[in-house]
């Protein structure tokens, strides 16, 4: 594994935080791997969203920091889809659920797209016209999300709670439970402090965990305990400060491999959920 994080740490060290919000302008990658990556990586999770048939476990794939999409027997959904290209997805995505309002898991275009067709969008922060407007798909009820709910749409029931980003943004973040029939996913967002990190519905086959923020990472993993640990949010490439870099990872991973040893990187454009 370790070689593998020397790269990537390698070639996003060539992408400055300037760099970056230029090519989110104009889409030229510049012929920085990186850049390359982040491109392939989005055009793979389409073209596999569409060859993906699901039988009865649904398939995960991770976009970009803790951005994935989840496709079930009847429903595709995205969870902090953030993507210089992410709109082209509205059309495709049923619903979609948003941690917390911070700009790397939450993009406007896609929100925006949702809900003028009538989509849901789950958060607890952005008011969902979509879901309560006339014709809208899959309604959960008005307004935005605060607290512990369950909803179902379609064949998926999610369960919300909140949890804290660190000590001075508490509540901040929305963790969501999610199950298919038997088959559950974790994603606890932007989570700081392992406190108030828990599953209802017991032990997920999948958590997809960001192992940043100061977190205590085998308190986390001890509270948890997933069939499958996936750690998100690697190089963040809008900002250097807080970045999840080669250091921080290696270092998570042997905290979290002391308590379960079943631990894997979500790399862009990766499905995680084989
Ligand atoms: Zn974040």
């Amino acid at each position: 594994m370790d070689a593998i994080i020397d790269e990537w740490q390698r070639d996003t060290d060539l992408v400055s935080p300037e760099i970056y919000r230029e090519y989110l302008r104009d889409g030229d990658t510049r012929s920085l791997v990186s850049l390359q990556k982040l491109e392939s990586g989005f055009e793979r999770v389409v073209r596999e969203i569409a060859e993906t048939e699901t039988m009865d476990s649904p398939a995960v794939w991770s976009v970009y920091n803790m951005g994935y999409i989840v496709k079930t027997r009847e429903s595709l959904f995205s969870i902090d889809l953030v993507h210089r290209r992410a709109v082209e997805l509205a059309d495709k995505l049923d619903f979609a659920l948003i941690t917390h309002n911070h700009g790397d898991h939450c993009s406007s275009e896609l929100y925006s797209a949702l809900n003028k067709a009538g989509k849901t969008v789950i958060s607890n922060f952005l008011d969902n016209y979509g879901a309560t407007g006339k014709g809208a798909k899959n309604p959960v009820g008005g307004g935005f999300v605060v607290g512990e709910k369950t909803f179902k749409i379609n064949d998926v029931e999610i369960s919300t709670s909140l949890v804290d980003h660190n000590k001075y943004l508490l509540d901040f973040t929305t963790a969501f439970e999610i199950r298919v029939g038997n088959w559950k996913l974790y994603h606890s967002g932007d989570c700081g402090i392992a406190d108030k990190l828990k599953t209802k519905w017991g032990r997920p086959d999948i958590w997809t965990f960001f192992p940043g923020c100061g977190i205590n990472v085998a308190d986390a993993v001890k509270k948890i305990n997933p069939r499958k640990l996936v750690f998100g949010h690697m190089w963040e490439l809008n900002h250097l400060s807080g970045r999840l870099n080669a250091l921080l990872i290696k270092r998570a991973i042997e905290k979290a491999k002391s308590v379960n040893a079943n631990v894997h990187l979500a790399f862009w454009g990766d499905r995680v959920d084989i």
